[in-house]
């Protein structure tokens, strides 16, 4: 009789910046021979996790996935996007709930793994009586904080927005003036904060945490993480810092190749500035022109990814593709077409990384993007825009200094001057050189926290070894 596989099952939130590494961590669990199923829960219409889905399940057929079927739910108007999110996973939980049911019938779950943003399902696990872990996609300095943040919350009364750039100092992430902190987390007075803080208390609960980090990258803060130091009086679940999990480079009969590439493929080496900003990041029309301007002025080579305008009522929606005649100065297309490309809406941006021709990256910080630029060695100017990205930056420029500000982010405006400075500053400057230098030292890091006998796989092994023990322990319970 053939031995039935364990199953583990993986609840990623919605957006593509959520889906993609937990589709990593599934193949991590195939390796060691156990049997992954991604449970899929996003019902917004032309959802962009929902088209990833459909791409990712067909370059992964030993992963099965399974959408869960459709709640019937009508956010309350005016919510905030990531309250809108919160809302709606919640809405899923019995449906999560019946499909664990039902899964159980043909086989034994050994463990759930939830994205961060789920931890309201965490409940669901208990109750089936299986063991329930959370994948945090964002790095460990960040986790420290958003363990930190509910004790915060319990001793300070200030709003973050009222304490304009006094310094926050949490064990275990870098120093950053209160104006820094996550939008989300600005006022207590909003619902999301509020909503932020439950999840964030919600996290000391699982049995233990996933990191999309490797260790050397964030030393500090895995200390702070494995000591304890960001929860003090309360129990720490285990920290298990196992990445990067990222595509680092894609089985070629699954790349089609991209019209971007094949131009790539005609520009000088290191020659080219990447510029793209996430699954979400969108700018004004005046923005994408004072861009254009900046990159004209520049002279650099340069492959752009523009996005349709901004649209902040909707994050993970996939949008039409931009009008670039409207959107760019008149005539900018033919005149930088020797040494520019502009993609619409979407490029292949691992295979664009690692393509010799790029020499930096222009980026919104979203962690999955850093990582990927880390494992490329491309060093980078940082425009963050939304989420926990204007503390990625902070750790980028100060912690580990392979990035460099792009000035004005954080203003109405970037003007195009400090783009054209920047692009030249990265390109011909010997600090633009300096910091690629450095880039280079933590690629070497993170391949060898990847190797066989490196930090990560090392980390997910004693990971597998303790689910071993505490799955024994939850039937010896039961
Ligand atoms: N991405 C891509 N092409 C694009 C824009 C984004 O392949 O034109 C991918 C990028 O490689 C990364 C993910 O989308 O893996 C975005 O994740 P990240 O955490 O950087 O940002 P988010 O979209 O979550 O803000």
């Amino acid at each position: 009789m053939a031995i039935e596989k364990a199953t583990i099952v993986l609840y990623p939130s919605m957006g593509v910046g959520h889906l993609a590494p937990m589709v990593h961590l599934a193949k991590r669990f195939v390796q060691h021979g156990f049997s992954v199923t991604v449970a899929i829960a996003d019902q917004t219409p032309n959802s962009s996790t929902n088209e990833a889905m459909s791409n990712l399940s067909m370059a992964n057929p030993s992963i099965s996935f399974h959408a869960l079927p459709l709640v019937s739910f009508t956010p309350a108007e005016n919510s905030h996007p990531l309250q809108v999110i919160y809302d709606t996973i919640r809405e899923y939980n019995p449906k999560f709930l019946e499909f664990l049911t039902s899964l159980s019938t043909t086989t034994t779950i050994h463990a759930i793994v939830i994205d961060f943003f789920r931890t309201d399902a965490i409940g669901i696990a208990r109750q089936l009586g299986i063991p329930v872990y959370v994948f945090f996609a964002s790095g460990a300095s960040i986790l420290a904080l958003s363990l930190h943040l509910p004790l915060h919350h319990a001793t300070s009364k200030t709003s973050f927005k009222d304490m304009g750039n006094a310094t926050v100092n949490f064990p275990g992430a870098p120093p950053i003036p209160a104006s820094g902190v996550p939008e989300t987390l600005l006022d207590r007075a909003s619902e999301i904060y509020h909503t932020r803080i439950r999840n964030f208390t919600q996290l000391r609960e699982v049995d233990g945490i996933l990191v999309n980090s490797f260790e050397a990258l964030e030393q500090k803060a895995v200390k702070a993480l494995k000591e304890g130091l960001c929860l003090p009086g309360h129990t720490m679940p285990p920290v298990y810092c196992i990445g990067p999990l990222i595509t680092v480079s894609q089985e070629k009969s699954l790349l089609e190749k991209n019209e971007c590439l094949n131009w790539l493929d005609s520009q000088p080496k290191r020659s080219v500035i990447f510029l793209s900003f996430g699954s979400a990041g969108a700018f004004t029309a005046k923005q994408i022109n004072e861009i254009a301007i900046g990159l004209e002025k520049s002279g650099q080579r340069f492959l752009w990814v523009v996005r349709s305008t901004d649209n902040p009522k909707k994050l993970c929606v996939s949008l039409p593709d931009p009008d670039l005649d409207s959107l760019l100065p008149e005539g900018f297309l033919s005149r930088t077409k020797e040494r520019g490309m502009v993609v619409k809406s979407w490029a292949p941006q691992v295979e664009v990384l690692n393509h010799e021709s790029i020499g930096g990256f222009v980026s919104h910080c979203g962690w999955n993007s850093t990582l990927e630029a880390m494992v490329a060695g491309m060093p980078i100017i940082c425009w963050p825009l939304y989420a926990e990205q204007r503390l990625n930056k902070v750790i980028l420029e100060e912690e580990i200094k392979v990035g460099v500000v792009m000035k004005g982010y954080n203003e109405e405006l970037v003007s195009a001057e400090e783009v054209e400075e920047k692009a030249r500053w990265l390109m011909e400057s010997k600090e633009g050189q300096m910091l690629r230098e450095r880039m280079v030292a933590v690629q070497k890091k993170a391949f060898q926290a990847l190797a066989k006998d490196g930090s990560s796989e090392m980390v997910f092994t004693s990971f597998l070894r303790d689910l071993r023990i505490i799955k024994s322990t939850t039937r010896a319970d039961q």
